[in-house]
């Protein structure tokens, strides 16, 4: 018999198996709060209107439109250029510059956020640590990334407790870890994954006071933070405001040399409504290294930073050779022209602000008593604390459909089923 034969089913994906049985619902009164995809007031999933110019502008423009040869392995120069502008100088311009300056970022165009993690966790794996900190929830493809790139020890930290962030006992592990590996003498690294903003899927986000305790710890500790940036300018409608955990990881006063680097995931699925186009980067930010000292300042930390260079691109080009150029196109056009950013900007606050007020609509409709202030959390999801039979009574008796773990994704959430919505929620938790 075949050896395939031995192969055994692999759970189906929750989100995506989801949508497969809200498309054969019957019921018009039918909610999909699954996915994390942006809709608009009337339940439509648009394109941006900053986008939209940029396609016209490409479409308009025979050389760009035509071009369908490849890639550089780790995308155009001209992305990195203005991707690392954006990340670096108008997201983190205290500090961004000084590391452009010293040549101390590797920088890959990658497909999407995932992608980004994906390149992140090979190059880890294969050089650093293969033990990974995921938060206590988290985005459950962070474990399945991490464990099909080469990590052997998926730890998860306490990251919410009775419907609060638990920044305590998430310090306490931290410590327990350092001091357990003081007492064993042991060296090994470790990584750990930080939302950047608008954590999924709790939308609690630590306050600033609280990320500068959590940082100074994993600084100390000699972890290698992963900071995944999925909703840069979801969180306040400010995309450069929402940068501000990588602006305290660059903040070189506070943190004068991340001995193992930083990792820097960012995507433009959810804030340039680019989902499907795959278009994201990775940026490793480099120690400086007692080389450095001989070589003149706008050398430093050159060769280290080669060297990680040749070995992402190493990887990239073993997992898919390059990356897919329409996406890539469409961020160039909107970063690279002063009229569109600004317009980009403008849409971004727009939909965090309707995301900002579905939220508080619902906060004023549901009853329950232990109700998390809405102001206190961010992004596209509202979080219930539902139990996996909650969400199953939800969406067998009255066709709502949340994720397992009893998340909501409030993009599509409107004016036309808000009521619907908060009565079957209402129902269901007592
Ligand atoms: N990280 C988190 C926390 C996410 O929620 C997502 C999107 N669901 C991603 C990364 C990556 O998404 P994408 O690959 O579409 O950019």
């Amino acid at each position: 018999t075949s050896s395939l034969c031995k192969v055994p089913r692999a759970p189906p994906d929750k989100v995506l198996g989801l949508s497969e049985h809200f498309k054969k619902d019957k019921n018009i009164h039918k909610i999909d709060l699954t996915v994390g995809i942006y809709k608009d007031a009337w339940g439509k999933v648009t394109t941006f209107p900053s986008v939209a110019k940029a396609q016209k502008l490409i479409d308009s423009h025979l050389e760009l439109n035509k071009n369908l040869s490849y890639l550089p392995i780790t995308g155009s120069k001209e992305f990195q250029e203005n991707v690392m502008n954006f990340l670096f100088k108008e997201s983190c311009p205290q500090f961004g510059p000084f590391y452009l300056a010293h040549d101390r970022i590797s920088f890959v165009q990658t497909l999407s956020g995932t992608g980004a993690l994906a390149v992140a966790a090979k190059f880890l794996a294969l050089f650093i640590s293969k033990d990974i900190w995921i938060p206590d929830p988290s985005w459950a493809n962070h474990k399945n990334i991490f464990q099909n790139n080469g990590f052997e020890n998926i730890h998860r930290y306490s990251y919410y407790k009775d419907g609060q962030i638990d920044i305590d006992g998430w310090i306490k592990q931290l410590k327990t870890l350092a001091h357990n590996q003081k007492k064993e003498n042991d060296k090994q690294l470790h990584c750990i994954i930080l939302h950047a903003c608008c954590h999924n899927p709790t939308g609690l986000d630590p306050t600033k006071e609280q990320w500068k305790e959590i940082i100074d710890t994993i600084y100390e500790l000699k972890m290698v933070p992963i900071v995944d940036m999925a909703y840069q300018g979801l969180e306040s409608g400010d995309m450069l405001k929402d940068a501000y955990l990588m602006r305290l990881c660059l903040d070189v006063d506070r943190y004068p040399n991340w001995s193992n680097g930083v990792f820097l995931c960012q995507s433009f699925a959810k804030n340039m409504g680019l989902y499907g186009e795959r278009v994201g980067s990775l940026s490793v930010i480099t120690p400086a290294t007692a080389d450095d000292e001989n070589l003149n300042p706008l050398q430093r930390g050159n060769s280290l930073q080669q060297n990680i260079d040749s070995q992402l691109k190493q990887i990239v080009r073993g997992m898919y050779s390059s990356p897919p150029g329409y996406g890539s196109r469409v961020v160039n056009v909107v970063l690279s022209n002063t009229k569109l950013k600004h317009q980009w900007f403008k849409d971004v606050e727009f939909m965090a602000q309707r995301l900002h007020y579905v939220r508080k609509e619902m906060f004023e409709r549901l009853r329950w008593p232990d109700l998390i202030n809405f102001a206190q959390q961010h992004g596209m999801f509202y979080y219930t604390r539902f139990n996996p039979r909650q969400v199953e009574v939800l969406k067998n008796k009255f066709s709502v459909y949340l994720t397992g773990d009893g998340r909501l994704s409030l993009s599509g959430v409107n004016d036309s089923n808000i009521d619907y919505l908060c009565e079957a929620l209402d129902a269901v938790s007592k």
